[in-house]
Parts: structure tokens; sequence; C-alpha cells
């Protein structure tokens, strides 16, 4: 089932009686400062947009994440890794500022967070991701107790804003979490991708859907992007592409 999402029809002065209303009793904060966001209607402050570390290029082609020099084609891991993802776009190198906002989002229930990140991921990295030709945006999901525990799962939310904002379809059904994945500290990378590889199921997948972009708060070994492409492909989609928010080094 390919949901697809639209914009909500505008409710009229109702809908900006309740907003204004909300505004009053939850105003926006910030997901950098978590401060009540000035000027109105922006979605972060204009100073703290500055202070995250924006991916800039040159970048690796395969994950996108941030390499010393222009002749250097591939990062460290991924010229060692073997990849079957075609490539990704990241936007954020992940620090410290990036893991409270990230915390925040997921252990303080404030996924409204996720709306500038969505936003910022289309208005930065949206012709990247068009030009990727996908037939559905596939969230990275998280399994069901962790779902219920947390009420949301972001790569969801992500994926369901840069739908609603690129015309992309998300579909939720053709990548499951199967089972909650032991941790992977001890495991070497190749126990750790099959560890995953045994966390995710997939398909049916529709005829129609042939390429997706997997959509995920973070990618730091790359092991969960790989594990679901493989997923993925072996259920039949033909090509897998990734976008995320924050991008760090390996572990
Ligand atoms: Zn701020
Ligand atoms: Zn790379």
């Amino acid at each position: 089932m390919v949901e697809k999402y639209v914009p909500r029809q505008a409710g009229g002065i109702f809908r900006d009686i309740k907003s204004a209303a909300l505004d009053i009793l939850f105003p926006r904060r910030c997901p950098v400062c978590f401060q009540i966001v000035l000027p109105k209607g922006a979605l972060i402050c204009p100073d703290c947009i500055r202070k995250l570390s924006w991916v800039r290029r040159p970048t690796c082609k395969k994950c996108g994440k941030e390499v010393i020099a222009d002749t250097i084609e591939y990062c460290f891991d991924c010229s060692k890794g073997r990849r079957t993802f075609e490539w990704g776009a990241a936007l954020i190198n992940y620090d410290e500022r990036a893991g409270r906002s990230m915390a925040a989002i997921k252990y303080k229930n404030k996924r409204e967070y996720l709306d500038f990140y969505s936003e910022a991921m289309c208005r930065k990295l949206g012709k990247r991701l068009l030009s990727m030709k996908a037939d559905a945006l596939v969230p990275v999901p998280v399994h069901s107790s962790r779902m219920r525990a947390r009420g949301f799962n972001q790569a969801q939310e992500l994926a369901c804003g840069i739908s609603q904002k690129l015309g992309i379809p998300m579909d939720t059904s053709i990548l499951k979490r199967s089972r909650k994945t032991v941790p992977q500290k001890n495991l070497d990378p190749a126990a750790r991708l099959k560890n995953l590889e045994q966390a995710f199921t997939a398909g049916p997948v529709p005829p129609h859907i042939r390429r997706v972009i997997l959509i995920d708060d973070i990618y730091t070994t790359g092991s969960t992007i790989e594990a679901c492409t493989r997923v993925l492909r072996s259920a039949g989609v033909e090509k897998v592409y990734f976008a995320v928010i924050f991008i760090g080094n390996g572990q």
C-alpha cells in the first residue's frame, strides 16, 4: 500500500484561530537551543542555523559524507566496504549539538523539530532527491515496541514531511522491522551487517515500486542502510538510494 500524503485542506478562519491559539499555548521552540523561536512563524532561530555543521563539498560519491579533497572519490568506509545502495545525501554533520537535538526528538517527544529538518532537507537536498527518480520514500522502520514507547518513528515523520513537499509517495508497508537488534558493540562489521539484515523483512513489493529512497535520521557506519538495501533488493526493488539528516563518523 502506498500512502500518498497531500497537504491538509485549509480550514479557513477556524484553522487560523486554532493555529493562533496553539501558538500562544505551545510556542514553537528551536531544535538547536530549545528556546522559543523568534520571529514567529520561523522553525529555527536565525543564529542557530549557523551553529549547525552543514555538510559541505567535496563529499563521498557514495554516502555523501564530507571528504578532505576533491580528488578523493570515496570516504574510508565506502572504499573498504561493499555497498549495494546507489548513493545517498546527508544534510548536517553529526556533532554534540546535533546529538542533543536528536535526543530531544527521540526521548523528549519533540517531534515538531522534524518540521525544520524535513524542510531543510527539501530545500538543500531536494534537487538531488528528485534526481533519484524514486517511486517511493521508505522510512527505516523501528521495532513495534520502540514505536509504542516513543509514540512515533522519527524516520517516518521525516519521510512524511519530505513526501508532502516533494510529492514523492511514502510507503511504510514494504519494509518492516521484524525483531529488535541485539547490542552490536562487540561485533565486527560483517557480523553487524548480518545481525541487522535479520532484523528487517521486506515485501511484497508492488511492481510499480522499482526505485526507493530510504529515509533515516542518522547515518554512521552505513550498516543500517546497507542491511535495508539488501533486504529490499532481494524482495525485488531495483535501486535503493538514501537521505538522512545527520551523517557521522563510523564507530
Ligand atoms: Zn535557537
Ligand atoms: Zn562514503
